[in-house]
């Protein structure tokens, strides 16, 4: 049987340190990764044929769990008729109304691979609707890894210990402005400094990518009207949050239009997909109708919407899973707590509905902040011990990890028990 070491040995001289996308080397919990050969529900098992309980889950698509039935239908049935023609499909239409009936905000839509490619689209989309040049984004928010958008990007490059990241020109850099997250004093003061200069604001509703970081309701209502007075362009990245907490997005829940929002992860359910949307007016900018370029061999692929409808469907006609999710999470962060707490263990959980992520520092504190310290040392040695145990979390310390609907009492309460058995 193949073997996780021997395999990323091989691995490693085959990509740069071994892997397709830098948190995956597993290099901040101090240990080679697993190799995974299939999921089902919520297990992942591994080419050593082990099996583990997985609160990644791709970093968040699965909602429904790895290879739901549903998903799994509609993929096999698109996969019959072919993978990709580079033109029109009714795919795109009948998965581009599903998207309109969850966000009021979004009236036309360009669909891509990727997160990042729709966050490019967006900020070309910012700069040629408004003429203007400056992007503002907020510390430790993750949107992507296009150039413009590396500027203090939370957990990827901050699990790597490094602030940015070379190959970024600075003229570039300088026209990106990382701003303190929930801080309106700074933006406002980089609205006088760079006054008609900012094309758009672009964040994360919930900071998903420096440790679930709720954001502060008045933060975002006040961005909001003041880059409606300032012909700023808002862009909400709801590359996570999207369909992960209600149908809809963070901006059903807390009442706020952006003009544009972004999409990615659970839409294409576990399938490369991205998506950008917003206002007929500003998306009609964007090449045939208007001449802000824009283009994609695999855009709105067959095989991604066909998932995307496939699970954006059952969203939708099982709402109340929204409520179970929330509660099933709950229970479980709370009995996380109760036994790190009698362990005597300092930590933070930070939780938002199916979303939270672990912390563990120096000493006890109420709140999460910015400024705080990660003991990596303690979050090594946890992640190694669950890991050994089947318990399988996002391998950074930095990172959010999920429920999905696959999660069941068990599998929680079988996860708790491995944690009671850790001794820092
Ligand atoms: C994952 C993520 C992206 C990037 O999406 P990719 O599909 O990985 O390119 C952008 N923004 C946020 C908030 C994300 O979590």
């Amino acid at each position: 049987m193949a073997n996780n070491k021997r395999l990323f040995d091989i691995s490693k001289d085959l990509f740069p340190g071994g892997v397709n996308s830098p948190v995956r080397s597993f290099s901040c919990v101090g240990r080679h990764p697993i190799f995974i050969k299939y999921g089902k529900g919520c297990y992942i098992y591994d080419e050593e044929g082990r099996k583990y309980i997985d609160f990644c889950l791709s970093w968040g698509p699965h909602i429904l769990g790895h290879n739901h039935k549903v998903v799994l239908n509609a993929v096999m049935h698109q996969l019959y008729k072919g993978t990709s023609f580079g033109t029109c499909t009714n795919n795109e239409l009948v998965f581009a109304k599903i998207i309109k009936k969850a966000f009021s905000s979004i009236e036309k839509m360009r669909l891509v691979s990727s997160g990042t490619e729709a966050v490019m689209t967006a900020i070309r989309l910012a700069r040629g609707y408004t003429n203007k040049d400056i992007i503002v984004k907020f510390n430790g928010c993750y949107h992507g890894h296009s150039d413009s958008l590396l500027v203090k990007s939370g957990s990827g490059v901050a699990t790597l210990g490094v602030r940015s990241t070379k190959g970024v020109t600075k003229q570039l850099a300088k026209q990106t402005i990382s701003l303190p997250f929930n801080d309106i004093k700074s933006f406002k003061k980089t609205c006088r400094k760079y006054f008609n200069r900012i094309a758009c604001v672009i964040v994360e509703p919930v900071a998903g990518n420096m440790g679930v970081v709720l954001p502060d309701k008045q933060f975002l209502k006040s961005l909001r009207e003041i880059t409606k007075k300032q012909n700023i362009v808002f862009i909400f990245d709801e590359v996570i949050t999207g369909f992960r907490f209600c149908f809809g997005g963070m901006q059903n829940i807390l009442g706020i239009k952006p003009d544009l929002t972004i999409l990615g992860k659970i839409i294409g359910a576990g399938l490369p997909i991205g998506l950008v949307g917003g206002s007929r007016e500003i998306m009609d900018f964007l090449a045939p109708e208007g001449d802000i370029y824009q283009a994609g061999t695999l855009s709105g692929n067959p095989l991604s919407t066909a998932a995307g409808i496939a699970v954006l469907s059952y969203l939708n006609k099982h709402e109340n899973l929204y409520k179970k999710l929330d509660e099933d999470t709950e229970w479980f962060v709370d009995q996380l707590k109760g036994v790190l707490s009698d362990k005597g263990i300092p930590f933070v959980i930070n939780r938002f509905g199916s979303m939270f992520s672990i912390f563990f520092c120096k000493k006890q504190v109420k709140n999460y902040n910015q400024a705080l310290k990660q003991d990596t040392n303690v979050f090594k040695r946890f992640y190694n011990f669950m890991l050994e145990k089947g318990v399988y979390f996002s391998p950074s310390g930095f990172e959010a990890n999920f429920l999905s609907i696959a999660h069941h009492r068990a599998d929680l309460k079988q996860a708790i028990n491995s944690l009671k058995r850790f001794h820092n």
